[in-house]
């Protein structure tokens, strides 16, 4: 059976006063495999952290939800909170309700609706990982881009700006895709090719 833990996060003004982040902790406390829900200032925070640490350890939760900001953002600090208290650190998932819910929904009700959506795809998900090892394996930092149209340009001009050596492949005579067939270009008037 798993013990799951749920931390909902405030992020001060960046997701409290959009999203009732007490109402979806107490949701969330109603789901199948959840042991605990907590809402919480600022889960990043070394407090925040130390909060999924002690209740790993006191409550033995076997998975933990935090439903903040986007992975991007702190997914390595709460694999690591979680490591640090003997958890493996892919028992861990994060609900973006920040980016995803908070900022681009103005009414709270919906925000909430959103944002409890959210909390439960990251709690199913979470039940059904698995323990991983991270291994380090030679990776030759090197791109192949297929399709030589204007998305594929773009894609390997970004790819090559970032110092990697790019591979851009095109099956017909010359690049550029329906883009280059185009006389001119609406509204500027430019060149198409
Ligand atoms: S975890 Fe993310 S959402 Fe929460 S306080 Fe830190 S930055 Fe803000």
């Amino acid at each position: 059976m798993k013990r799951i833990g749920v931390y909902v996060c405030h992020c001060g003004t960046n997701i409290a006063p959009h999203v009732d982040v007490k109402e979806v902790a107490d949701f969330a406390a109603q789901l199948p495999g959840v042991v605990m829900a907590r809402d919480y200032d600022y889960m990043c925070s070394d407090p925040g952290q130390d909060l999924i640490k002690e209740d790993i350890k006191e409550l033995g939760l076997t998975r933990v939800v935090v439903a903040s900001c986007s992975p991007l953002m702190h997914e390595v600090t709460f694999r690591r909170a979680c490591q640090g208290a003997g958890l493996n650190p892919f028992f861990f998932q994060m609900a973006n309700i920040r980016e995803q819910v908070s900022w681009v929904t103005e009414e709270s009700e919906k925000a909430t609706e959103r944002a409890k959506h959210a909390v439960i795809a990251a709690i199913y998900r979470v039940a059904n990982h698995e323990p991983l090892s991270v291994r380090e394996v030679p990776v030759k930092p090197t791109a192949l881009v297929v399709g030589g149209g204007i998305a594929g340009i773009e894609a390997a001009l970004r790819v090559a700006e970032s110092g990697k050596k790019v591979y851009l492949v095109e099956r017909e005579p010359s690049i550029g895709g329906y883009m280059a067939q185009l006389f001119k270009t609406f509204p500027t008037l430019d060149c198409a090719a």
